[in-house]
C-alpha cells in the first residue's frame, strides 16, 4: 500500500476542483481543513482488569449543509490525518448526493481482532461519552466505518441515551433494526457501487451483463457490491481479503464465497479457486474493478499495470493522486468513492428521516429513493464532466460537490 498521506490527498483534490471554480483561495482554504479535530486518550478497563490506553479522534470538517455525519473506524492503522481525510471526503460525499448533511469522521486506534467482546463494548462505550458534548441529532451523526457495524452502533446510542436521559435514534445510524435502524441500510453502500457501475457502463454504452469483475475488500461494502453486481449478469472473477485474493475464469458465487467467508473467515482456500496476490487482482485483464478495502490501494506505480476498462470506487480514498493522473492519461474512467460509495450515507440519512418521524420505510422504499439520489447524481456528474474540460469524473465530482458547499456557506456568511 502506498505511503501518501490521505489529507494531502483530498486536499489535492479540492485544489484541482478548484481551479475549474469561480472562488478565491481564502474560501478554497475553508474547503481543505477540517472546522474541529477531538483527540483523546481513552482508559479502558480489560478483561484482566489492568487498564489499556486507546487513541482516539473524531474530525468534524464542514458543518455548511448540515450535521456533522461520517462513520467511526476501527483500525490499528488509524490516525488523525486519514480521519480528516475521512470526515473531508464525507463532506463532498453528503453534497454530491445532496443530503443536508456536513462531513464528519471518526476513528480508535486498536485491532479489534485482539479484544473480546466485552472490551469493545467497554471502549465504545467510553468513546461516546466523550464525544457527547459534540455529537447529537442536530450536531453529529457517525455511523459505522471499517470493522464497526450494528452492534457498536447500539452501543452508541444507548450510551448517548442513558447519560442524556432521553431516547435519541438519531444520534446515530446504521443500527439494527430493532435498534431504530433502517431496512435497507446494511447492503447500502455495495447498492450504490452496483448502482455506480451500471449507469456507468451504460454512459459508455457498454453492457454490464458479462462483463467480467475483480473485487478488492470482501467486507460489507465489497461483498454486496459483488452479489449485486453478479446479480446484474456480470461475472465477478476475483476477490480478496486481507487474507488474499482468489480467482476463477469462470465466475466466482458472491453468495456463496460470502458463505465460505463466515464460516472460515477467509476467502482464500474457496473450493478450486486459484489463489492471487492482492496486485495480482488489481492487475487483472477485467472491464470493471472495485476496490473495496482501504485507502491508497492503487498508487501510481500499480496503475501503470491496470488493465480494467473502469474502476468503481467502494473504498474511500483507494487511489492516490499520482494512480488519478496515470488512468486519466491511458483513460481508465474512474467513478469516484464520493459518489460510487454514498449509499451508506444516503440510506443513514434515510435512517435518521425515520428516527425523527419515529416512522419506518419499508425495504423497497429506501431502495427506490435510494436508487433515485443516485442516479440524479450521477447524472448531474457526467453532465458536468461533459461540460468542463476536468481530467476525471473525481474533479467533475468534486466541482459539482465544492459549488454547493461553498453557496451554502456564501449563503449563511461567516460570523463573528
Ligand atoms: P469491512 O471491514 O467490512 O471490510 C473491509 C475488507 O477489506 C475486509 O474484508 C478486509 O479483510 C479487506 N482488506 C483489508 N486490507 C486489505 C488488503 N490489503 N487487500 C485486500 N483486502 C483487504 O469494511 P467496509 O465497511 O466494507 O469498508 C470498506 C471500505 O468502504 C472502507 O474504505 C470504508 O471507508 C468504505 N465505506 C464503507 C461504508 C459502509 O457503509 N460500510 C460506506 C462508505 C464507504
Amino acid at each position: 500500500m502506498a505511503d501518501v498521506n490521505p489529507f494531502e490527498s483530498l486536499q489535492e483534490q479540492v485544489d484541482d476542483a478548484a481551479a475549474f471554480l469561480d472562488v478565491d483561495d481564502d474560501i478554497v482554504e475553508r474547503l481543505q481543513h477540517p472546522e474541529r479535530v477531538l483527540e483523546l486518550n481513552l482508559s479502558v478497563t480489560m478483561d484482566n482488569g489492568t487498564l489499556k490506553r486507546f487513541k482516539a479522534f473524531r474530525s468534524q470538517f464542514n458543518g455548511d449543509r448540515g450535521p456533522y455525519k461520517g462513520g467511526i473506524r476501527y483500525h490499528p492503522g488509524v490516525t488523525r490525518d486519514e480521519v480528516k481525510a475521512l470526515s473531508g471526503w464525507m463532506a463532498y460525499k453528503c453534497a454530491i448526493v445532496d443530503i443536508p448533511y456536513g462531513g464528519g469522521k471518526g476513528g480508535i486506534v486498536v485491532d479489534p481482532s485482539e479484544h473480546s467482546a466485552d472490551e469493545l463494548e467497554r471502549l465504545t462505550r467510553s468513546f461516546a461519552a466523550e464525544l457527547r458534548p459534540l455529537i447529537g441529532p442536530d450536531r453529529d451523526i457517525p455511523a459505522p466505518d471499517v470493522n464497526t457495524g450494528q452492534r457498536e452502533m447500539n452501543w452508541f446510542k444507548d450510551t448517548y441515551e442513558t447519560l442524556e436521559r432521553t431516547t435519541a435514534p438519531g444520534v446515530i445510524t446504521g443500527k439494527a433494526i430493532s435498534s431504530g435502524g433502517s431496512a435497507g441500510r446494511v447492503e447500502a453502500t455495495g447498492r450504490s457501487v452496483m448502482l455506480s457501475a451500471r449507469e456507468v457502463f451504460d454512459y459508455l454504452d457498454r453492457s454490464i451483463e458479462g462483463a467480467t469483475v475483480a473485487v478488492q475488500g470482501f467486507g460489507n461494502a465489497g461483498s454486496v457490491a459483488a452479489k449485486l453486481i453478479d446479480d446484474l449478469g456480470a461475472t465477478v472473477v476475483a476477490v480478496s481479503d486481507s487474507s488474499g485474493a482468489i480467482y476463477d475464469s469462470e465466475g466466482l458465487d458472491p453468495r456463496d464465497v460470502k458463505s465460505y467467508k463466515s464460516e472460515t473467515s477467509s476467502v482464500t482456500g474457496y473450493n478450486s479457486a486459484e489463489t492471487l496476490t492482492n496486485e495480482g487482482l488489481l492487475t487483472l485483464d477485467i472491464d470493471l474493478l472495485v476496490p473495496a478495502a482501504l485507502e491508497n490501494a492503487i498508487d501510481r506505480e500499480i496503475a501503470t499495470s491496470v488493465r480494467a476498462d473502469v474502476i468503481v470506487e467502494a473504498a474511500n480514498g483507494p487511489l492516490t493522486p499520482g494512480a488519478d493522473d496515470v488512468l486519466a492519461d491511458s483513460d481508465v474512467l474512474v467513478v469516484p468513492d464520493i459518489l460510487a460509495n454514498a449509499g451508506g450515507v444516503t440510506v443513514s440519512y434515510f435512517e435518521w428521516v425515520q428516527n425523527r418521524q419515529r416512522f419506518p420505510w419499508t425495504e423497497s422504499r429506501v431502495i427506490d429513493e435510494l436508487e433515485s439520489v443516485i442516479t440524479d447524481a450521477f447524472d448531474e456528474l457526467v453532465t458536468t464532466f461533459d461540460a468542463f474540460d476536468v481530467p476525471n469524473l473525481r474533479t467533475a465530482a468534486y466541482v459539482v460537490a465544492s459549488r454547493r458547499i461553498i453557496e451554502s456557506y456564501r449563503e449563511g456568511g461567516n460570523w463573528p
